[in-house]
């Protein structure tokens, strides 16, 4: 499903939206939602964030209302959050006592089984609506509006979702009930994380073979192996700058999230659970901290050869 004109009325209804996380990623989202907020309803978004300064600051520089406290956020009709992981969204949620019928949009690459639960909690204790909303694309992406998200939510709660999401996202995709955007967001990023190790193993052989990498980038790029990440070869790696912009911790949380989707669903996978098993050496050997395109590095001390 594409999304809509970010022109469309949703509801005439004044609808209260907040963001909670204001990290690499949320904080651009939130800066969308507040010109949707304002466009739609003449309301500014709330923002919330562990460290209130960055709160303070995202008012100042974009108009939002920062709040200082989470239970100022008990009258959103719509709530966002782009934290690191599920458990992180679960452990704030529990000091929102959230209105009844009220949606919570959940933008965090989060793990399907424990949002599936989070979203029957809340349905059940408090009558919330919940989609999984996470987003690909990058902070650049999210800072131009132009990210993809996938959602995983009922139906009922999509057209609202999908109308606020649009506000940040060239693509709006459903992709079936709760967890499944958290799903395919984690298959999606182990395939990320799969393409750029085959192309880094691949240009090592060739750069030993005599083949310059650079060259190899170019040729590949103009051929049948072209990929996304063959592209980002020479920016981030071939470059030494190592500095895509997300980090190595939370592509080992998305891999893991895909390694258990696929032990659960289809066990006889082989290619998957080696991804998963390179990033957690990878996030042992750089640390957490470091950029996902250090995973490349791995293989270069392996091959006792660099790409640059
Ligand atoms: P950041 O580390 O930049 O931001 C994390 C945010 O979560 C910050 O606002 C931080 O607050 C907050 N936070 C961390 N721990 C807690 C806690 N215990 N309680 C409350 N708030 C907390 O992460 P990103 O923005 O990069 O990533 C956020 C999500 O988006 C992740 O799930 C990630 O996988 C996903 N994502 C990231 C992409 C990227 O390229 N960066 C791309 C697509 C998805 P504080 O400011 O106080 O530290």
């Amino acid at each position: 499903m594409a999304s809509s004109s970010k022109k469309q009325k949703v509801t005439e209804k004044k609808t209260v939206v907040g963001f909670i996380g204001l990290g690499a990623m949320g904080s651009h989202l939130a800066r969308h939602l507040h010109a949707f907020s304002q466009e739609q309803w003449d309301l500014p978004a709330l923002v919330w964030n562990r460290t209130p300064e960055k709160a303070q600051e995202h008012a100042k520089a974009h108009g939002t209302q920062a709040v200082s406290s989470l239970a100022e956020l008990e009258r959103c009709d719509v709530l966002c959050l782009c934290l690191p992981t599920t458990a992180h969204v679960a452990e704030v949620l529990n000091d929102v006592l959230l209105k009844a019928d009220s949606l919570v949009i959940d933008c965090t690459s989060g793990d399907p089984v424990q949002t599936r639960e989070l979203a029957a909690k809340l349905e059940n204790v408090r009558d919330v609506h919940f989609v999984d909303a996470p987003v690909s694309g990058g902070p650049k992406g999210a800072e131009a509006g132009t990210v993809t998200s996938m959602l995983g939510g009922d139906p009922a709660d999509i057209a609202l979702a999908s109308q606020v999401c649009g506000a940040w996202s060239k693509k709006v995709v459903h992709c079936g009930p709760v967890g499944a955007g958290d799903a395919t967001k984690a298959i999606n990023n182990v395939m990320n994380s799969a393409h750029l190790l085959l192309a880094t193993e691949g240009l090592l052989a060739l750069k030993k073979a005599g083949v310059d990498p650079a060259t190899a980038v170019e040729v590949i790029n103009a051929s049948s192996g072209a990929s996304l990440q063959v592209q980002r070869l020479p920016d981030n790696v071939l470059s030494r700058k190592f500095n895509y912009g997300f980090a190595l911790g939370l592509m080992n949380k998305d891999c893991g999230i895909a390694g258990d989707l696929v032990a659960a669903q289809t066990p006889s996978a082989s290619l998957i659970p080696k991804v998963v098993a390179l990033l957690g050496e990878a996030t042992e050997r750089f640390g957490a901290d470091a950029d996902y395109t250090q995973i490349a590095m791995l293989l270069e001390e392996r091959a006792g050869v660099t790409l640059g």
